[in-house]
């Protein structure tokens, strides 16, 4: 333990003595036994805003009562095992760092396949996989991007269909360095590509479509969330790209990923109401007014994490 932790520890034991059992607000309510890891999803949001910012206020929120929070950084677009490798090479680094036996990796979206691919590689690494919003089973709309990205296969029905939604995201996607990484991230996240995924790495899978997966595979501990709304907020300019592009899928989704592809290991809820963005907080925080503030649900699971010891 470092010295920081070590602070925050005597700190913890002091403030705890008055605190009310299950009070979300107490200290040391979030103090993991091993430092949580988050791991980003496909994005652009590097260029714009950092990756602390892609998780806004949430490893703030994380820190305040206890945890150790290291938010890393990967190739935006790229297939699963090059960004897997880049994870595994900064959770390596955060071990040394910090003196900590695991990670408890976090991962949206993308990010949560990363973290699978690190589990399955190094299982004695890490302590627990949740993957939030991910698609474990495959995105459809990413087939539909993809499929427009290839000029050759460029598809004028489904882009009349959708132009709004998938516009915005094309353009997100067309802005990086290299497009073919692009291609090659959303050949990934289809439907055939996670298929391959998921027979090299199996660990936390359900066995039967929308169940749930083993809660622990080699010592990791596996577990997931995610939304099903694609509009919650009528500020948030990204909730008309959600309304437009949840309309590839035929079942209940957050606007990019299926209710049922989310699902991995212990699955502790399956229909916020929160669409893709909300999940991390974005924008900027303007998620739905009324149901449960994303932070509160990061903070809940380092409780959960920090109650199996983990
Ligand atoms: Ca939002």
């Amino acid at each position: 333990m470092n010295g920081t932790a070590a602070r925050a520890a005597t700190l913890t034991t002091a403030l705890c003595v008055g605190a009310m059992a299950g009070d979300v607000h107490a200290a040391g309510y979030t103090e993991t036994e091993y430092p949580i890891i988050l791991a980003h999803g496909l994005s652009g949001f590097d260029a714009l805003l950092g990756v602390v910012e892609y998780w806004p206020g949430i490893a703030g929120a994380l820190e305040k009562d206890g945890a150790e929070v290291f938010v890393t950084e990967v190739s935006q677009f790229n297939d699963t095992a090059v960004r897997g490798q880049q994870l595994l090479e900064q959770v390596e680094e955060v071990i040394a760092l910090t003196g900590a036996d695991k990670v408890n990796l976090v991962g949206h979206s993308h990010g949560g396949l990363d973290s699978r691919w690190v589990a399955a590689q190094r299982p004695e690494l890490v302590a627990s996989v949740t993957t939030v919003g991910s698609p474990n089973q495959g995105a459809e709309l990413a087939t539909v991007l993809r499929d427009i990205l290839v000029e050759d296969s460029f598809s004028e029905s489904v882009l009349a269909g959708l132009a709004g939604g998938l516009g915005s995201l094309l353009a997100l996607l067309s802005g990086t360095s290299n497009p073919q990484d692009a291609v090659g991230a959303l050949d990934a996240l289809s439907g055939s590509g996670m298929a391959e995924f998921n027979a090299a790495y199996p660990q936390g899978l359900p066995t039967t479509w929308c169940g749930q997966g083993d809660p622990v595979v080699d010592g990791v501990y596996y577990f997931s969330w995610t939304g099903t709304r694609s509009v919650t907020n009528f500020f948030d300019i990204s909730d008309a790209m959600f309304a437009l592009t949840s309309l590839v899928y035929s079942e209940d989704n957050d606007g990019v990923v299926g209710q049922c592809s989310a699902h991995l290991g212990t699955v502790i809820r399956d229909d916020y109401k929160q669409n893709h963005l909300d999940e991390v907080n974005q924008l900027f925080g303007l998620v739905h007014w009324w149901s449960v503030n994303p932070k509160t649900l990061y903070r809940q699971h380092a409780n959960r994490l920090k109650n199996l010891g983990l």
